[in-house]
């Protein structure tokens, strides 16, 4: 039913004007019962056939958790479920939160892969952005992460940034690789509904950065880390050559994951697969563990037809893109002929492209990913 483990720990140190994640400042006491809670939680789910293949650590900042509370975590999921001994394990973690001692005890406690949240190389932008973090700061618990052992190491970084130059994101890029991470994830700025960002930069007001900035940036990012030897191996994507996220390509490949936590979602392989997802606050999710619910609160079972759709929109993230053979075999209909008016559309647009069994999206279809997607909605 599920292959994989996510677990969200919603609380940060604060928070920053752009985001939209359920996290909040942790009241007194909140931190220590929240490993209780996700164990609790995951005694109330049916045990997986097979041990994990992965487990990532989301937020929020996980990594406001002591390494004492994740290794026992990691010992108690892996006496219920049990975790595949080449599983791969992710934190996230914020540079502000961290240091070489408290790294290598993370290290000690099971985790196998960090990814760190550095946003910025930029002290401008990582102020505007609300980080608590600096610059030097973020390089520092990249080094740390090395010294403390950790052999696979990614980092986040946003373009698109108010007032932000192509020359200035070459400088971020530069800087990035000049680390030498295994991985690196970019993200284009959004303003999310419901965020301090969203009063700052109303919708009908002129766009952050141009789209064909945007578009340059986008470019620049996949020209810079290519070269520096990077795959680009899924739109947001990029990792050294066997370091793609595994965690993350179960999603894009429909694995079965249960989420644990605050608003977590699950995805389940029954039928053509069921998705839940937990509720959005401590509190709700507290008093549901209580009175002994799984605090799922949303349950629904996909149609043959939403799961077609979501196997082509997940899978065509990834530069591999989706397999005809396997498209078939998994829903007993050709993938030409369930979709043949838009695949034969965003061919002709050069949107897509097939090569042998596979379909995938161009380096223009990339860009436009969101247009290609709700073709298949
Ligand atoms: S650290 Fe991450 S989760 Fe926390 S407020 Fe900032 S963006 Fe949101």
């Amino acid at each position: 039913m599920y292959s994989r483990l996510y677990i969200h720990v919603p609380f940060c140190r604060a928070k920053c004007g752009y985001c939209a994640f359920a996290s909040a400042l942790p009241a007194q006491g909140e931190l220590a019962e929240y490993p209780e809670l996700l164990l609790r939680e995951l005694n109330g789910h049916p045990a997986p056939s097979a041990p994990l293949r992965s487990i990532y650590f989301g937020g929020g900042t996980p990594s406001l958790l002591h390494p004492q509370q994740i290794g026992q975590l990691l010992e108690e999921i892996n006496k219920t479920v049990g975790i595949a001994t080449d599983g791969e394990i992710t934190l996230e973690a914020n540079p502000a939160t961290v240091t070489e001692a408290s790294l290598a005890a993370f290290r000690g406690a099971g985790i196998n892969r960090l990814s760190l949240g550095i946003q910025s190389f930029d002290d401008h932008f990582l102020k505007l952005l609300g980080r608590i973090h600096t610059a030097d700061q973020a390089g520092q618990a990249f080094r740390d992460a090395r010294s403390a052992g950790f052999t696979n190491i990614s980092i986040d970084l946003m373009h698109s940034l108010p007032g932000q130059h192509l020359e200035q994101w070459r400088n971020e890029l530069q800087r990035a690789l000049r680390l030498e991470p295994e991985h690196i994830s970019i993200y284009g700025l959004t303003i999310e509904e419901h965020t301090p960002f969203a009063r700052l930069y109303p919708a009908d007001a002129p766009l952050l950065v141009e789209e064909d900035l945007s578009a340059d940036m986008f470019e620049l990012a996949e020209h810079l880390l290519i070269r520096g030897g990077f795959e680009h191996y899924e739109i947001a994507n990029y990792c050294r050559p066997g370091h793609a996220s595994q965690h993350n390509c179960g999603y894009w490949t429909r694995d079965g994951y249960l989420g644990l936590g605050v608003a977590a979602h699950s995805f389940l392989r029954d039928g053509n697969g069921l998705r839940f997802s937990n509720a959005t606050d401590l509190n709700g999710y507290r008093q549901s563990l209580q009175s002994r619910h799984i605090p799922a609160t949303a349950r629904e079972y996909l149609t043959r037809e939403e799961a077609m759709s979501e196997h082509l929109f997940l899978g065509l993230r990834l530069a591999s893109g989706v397999s005809f053979r396997h498209f078939k075999e998994e829903f007993g209909v050709p993938l030409e002929s369930a979709y043949r008016s838009p695949l034969a559309d965003l061919v002709r647009l050069e949107l897509l492209r097939h090569q042998g069994d596979r379909l995938f999206l161009s380096r223009r279809g990339m860009l436009l990913s969101n247009q290609v997607f709700s073709r298949f909605l």
